[in-house]
């Protein structure tokens, strides 16, 4: 497991959630060290989106991770003396093949983080739709693929993270609660119902017992004014001494440290 005590103890400068060329990032790698660098970062680490049975365009494919692996190398070659490159990914969820599987288990992956972007359309378990995308898309979704039951999806995104934390096979917990962003857009104020906030709980106990790092993930902060968990379960976490990583999830190199600061101000005030 990924010992993240020297990342971010006495230490704010980092980010171990990017995307780059390898998926659906804009930038080149090297694009991301060089200004992680010039940000004063002392890790970066990257998570392009691995490969997943799921039909997807921004995953990448296995044929992809010889080079992915080999891009890391170069760049710890060139800019290992400024700042330490850690080679992750960002691995759905989905059931029958997760972060647990031996493909992953044997890559030489320095952490991974655990991600639900897809959940089964209610009527065919096998059917796996994006429920991360664009609201644009999502509101599209939810009568094409749920019968229009926003309920049925939160549920559904939360028994998939729970199933996820149960299996294992990764670091970090990606971005909790981002199901309530979405569903929130559909159904305002949906994520201050009681039932929610138990299915939130509940997945933070089951967390807990498992023992893995809780990222807070930033990326919607700038435009959105929303962390990952929601801000208000900061407090749960501090309570819990929950391990916490504050991750922007950039997918610009200009926006490696979009709302971390304001981040790990809150959640440590
Ligand atoms: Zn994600
Ligand atoms: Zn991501």
């Amino acid at each position: 497991m990924l010992d993240i005590q020297p990342i971010v103890r006495d230490n704010d400068r980092y980010n171990l959630h990017g995307h780059t060329q390898f998926c659906d990032g804009h930038a080149d790698m090297e694009d991301f060290v060089r200004q992680a660098i010039a940000e004063g970062f002392t890790h970066y680490g990257f998570t392009p989106h691995a490969p997943t049975t799921a039909e997807s365009p921004v995953n990448m494919t296995r044929e992809a991770m010889p080079q992915y692996f080999a891009e890391v190398v170069r760049l710890r070659q060139v800019y290992g003396k400024q700042i330490e490159i850690l080679a992750g990914l960002e691995i759905d969820y989905i059931d029958g093949f997760g972060p647990d599987d031996p493909y992953f288990v044997s890559l030489p992956l320095d952490f991974s983080i655990g991600s639900v972007h897809f959940i089964p359309s209610v009527r065919d378990e096998n059917e796996w739709v994006d429920i991360d995308g664009r609201f644009e898309n999502f509101k599209k979704k939810v009568p094409q693929y749920f019968d229009g039951d926003i309920e049925w999806v939160v549920r559904t995104f939360f028994r998939q993270m729970t199933r996820m934390v149960e299996r294992g096979g990764f670091d970090i917990v990606g971005h909790l609660d981002k199901i309530g962003h979405n569903a929130s857009m559909y159904r305002p104020g949906i994520d201050t119902e009681s039932w929610y906030d138990t299915l939130v709980h509940d997945l933070v106990d089951a967390i807990m017992d498992h023992h893995y790092i809780i990222e807070v993930n930033t990326k919607a902060w700038t435009q959105h004014r929303r962390f990952f968990p929601n801000e208000r379960y900061f407090e749960l976490l501090r309570r819990y001494q929950a391990p916490v990583i504050f991750n922007s999830d950039a997918h610009y190199p200009h926006l490696i440290n979009a709302g971390r600061d304001v981040a790990i101000r809150l959640f440590n005030a």
